[in-house]
């Protein structure tokens, strides 16, 4: 497929026909949907990042633990950045920065979430909201029950501030307050991890994968379900998918790519008069123009260009 998407198959230098990382995208993007097999395996190594914080009681996580130790946040295992180390998991957790953005913390009983450091309500930790507050709170990777007066109801907040509180830090306080007044802990329930891509909140490879893709989004592709739904022969539609992101090798095309190796550059190969460009070739050349009135006149249309 590469080979057959690149300008030749000899040796020396090949121009792409159209660009790999549009072709490996969904249809829908304006790709053959390839796919990306470096995300594939991305996504499936996620599996283990989500796994590894579940199973706690396994020899595999036990291994893991010793070896690398748990991170501040007390779920997931550290990063490996030793340079010489050709460790499994240093190429599994290269991936957490992505699949963290996809995790959502649920609060349950808040022995493991941290207050400030953590994700847990909103889009953004406290710490970065109310860095003023967070500087001045002495309680850092604290877990949100070590912030909490027991068995009290409402809960009662004890940040912990090393001193006294001017007049606009006690204002950033209230703000803080307003968006946990309604947090209540559950001592029943533990703290979990939430896979925002599924609605069961479970990990999946296929949403990971797709998210992967998606990262750097393309604009959606318009015709797409003109060339693809259409009921011609598929060497028809792929044709149609080379014009529609004008990618077809015409001389006005070839003349760009490589300039001495196209014998007439201005020169239509059905007309003999003008520029041989997609357009022309296809809707303003006078055989093409003839060829769509008859067409239309056949279908009892009106030739409207
Ligand atoms: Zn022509």
């Amino acid at each position: 497929m590469n080979n057959f998407l690149w300008e030749g198959s000899r040796e020396g230098s090949k121009d792409y026909l159209i660009n790999w990382k549009l072709v490996s995208k969904s249809k829908a993007k304006g790709g053959l949907e390839i796919g990306n097999l470096v995300l594939k395996n991305s996504s499936l190594l996620g599996k283990w990042l989500w796994r590894f914080p579940i199973e706690k009681e396994s020899l595999w996580h036990c291994v893991i633990k010793s070896k690398y130790g748990y991170q501040a946040n007390g779920w997931d295992a550290n990063l490996v950045v030793r340079g010489s180390s050709r460790s499994p998991w240093k190429d599994i957790s290269a991936g957490l920065c992505d699949f963290s953005k996809c995790v959502q913390l649920v609060v349950g009983d808040g022995r493991i979430v941290r207050f400030w450091e953590d994700i847990w309500i909103g889009d953004k930790p406290f710490c970065e909201i109310f860095p003023r507050l967070f500087r001045l709170s002495r309680l850092y990777n604290a877990s949100i029950d070590s912030l909490v007066s027991p068995s009290t109801i409402p809960v009662d907040w004890n940040f912990g501030f090393r001193r006294n509180l001017n007049d606009v830090e006690a204002l950033e306080v209230s703000g803080l307050l307003g968006l946990i007044e309604r947090v209540v802990l559950q001592d029943s329930k533990k703290d979990t991890k939430k896979w925002n891509l599924e609605t069961s909140g479970a990990f999946t490879c296929t949403s990971f994968r797709n998210f992967l893709c998606n990262e750097n989004p393309y604009p959606n592709f318009d015709p797409a379900k003109f060339v693809w739904e259409s009921k011609v022969l598929p060497k028809v539609k792929f044709l149609g998918w080379l014009m529609a992101h004008g990618r077809l090798n015409t001389c006005e095309m070839l003349q760009r790519r490589r300039p001495n190796s196209c014998f007439s550059p201005h020169w239509c190969v059905l007309c003999k008069q003008n520029e041989e460009s997609t357009s022309h070739i296809f809707l303003q050349c006078e055989l093409a123009s003839h060829l769509w009135q008859k067409l239309y006149w056949e279908a009892g249309l009106t030739w409207d260009f």
